[in-house]
């Protein structure tokens, strides 16, 4: 699946974390300034890091889905 990173730092007190989003909107180019995610139409991670294909079960202890774009990921398309 592929997915939008959105980098979580921990500032040393947990280990930083990567969660991922399901994205909308425009085409990653892997040069971005912006990109859209699926579980908010107002807010987006700026800066991005590209996206990535991703399994959607994670394995990584440092790595978990956004809880809502999971959601959409999951609910069935009409
Ligand atoms: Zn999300
Ligand atoms: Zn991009």
């Amino acid at each position: 699946m592929l997915a939008t990173p959105e980098r979580v730092p921990g500032h040393g007190r947990t280990p930083d974390q990567t969660i991922w989003h399901k994205p909308a909107g425009l085409r990653c180019t892997d040069d971005c300034d912006f990109h859209a995610i699926a579980c908010s139409s107002t807010e987006g991670i700026v800066a991005p890091a590209p996206n990535r294909d991703v399994p959607l079960n994670l394995e990584a202890a440092d790595e978990k889905w956004c809880q809502e774009c999971r959601a959409l990921i999951d609910a069935p398309t009409p």
